[in-house]
């Protein structure tokens, strides 16, 4: 039986949890993150157990939202392209182009592009959905850095960020 080398295309609809994409054509998603490109690969490759984004970040600009961690989720990072430093609990963390990088669940990351490049990254997520997420930041009303979670409201559709020791909201991001 042969199972490679020439035209395997065909095969693609004979077996169906297999999925294959051009990254580049898959369309950019609005996302709280402020990487200048978000596309959204889980959907396209119909993933079960796995979310898989793919980020290009501009030079002084971050992957995430904010500093954060899942308590439900490991998270991986792969640098195609460019330097990534995560901030972590024991300082930051150089990743650079070619180098792969995991978190576990409740560990505090955030990836920062403070190179001079553009840099491209893809971040793999287990399990797909994370219903525990924290962030680690500053709260106006507190005035220090707090734990604060996310609530997503429906009208208007927004996330709320709530620091968990005053319960004030610290932000309100449009969805
Ligand atoms: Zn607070």
């Amino acid at each position: 039986m042969v199972r490679t080398g020439g035209a395997v295309n065909f095969s693609l609809n004979l077996i169906p949890g297999m999925k294959k994409a051009a990254i580049g054509d898959v369309d950019p998603a609005a996302t709280n993150s402020p990487a200048a490109v978000v596309r959204l690969l889980s959907p396209v490759l119909d993933t079960d157990g796995l979310v898989i984004n793919y980020f290009e970040v501009e030079p002084a600009e971050s992957v995430g939202y904010a500093y954060h961690r899942h308590l439900d989720q490991e998270e991986v990072f792969y640098v195609q392209k460019g330097t990534v430093t995560f901030e972590t609990e024991v300082g930051g963390v150089e990743v650079d182009a070619g180098e792969i990088v995991r978190f576990g669940p409740g560990e505090f990351q955030l990836g920062r592009n403070i190179g001079d490049e553009r840099a491209h990254v893809l971040a793999i997520g287990a399990p797909r959905e994370s219903e525990e997420l924290e962030y680690l930041q500053d709260c106006p009303t507190c005035g220090e850095e707090t734990v604060q979670v996310p609530e997503i409201t429906e009208s208007p559709k927004a996330i709320l960020i709530h620091c968990t020791r005053c319960d004030s909201t610290t932000d309100e991001i449009p969805l």
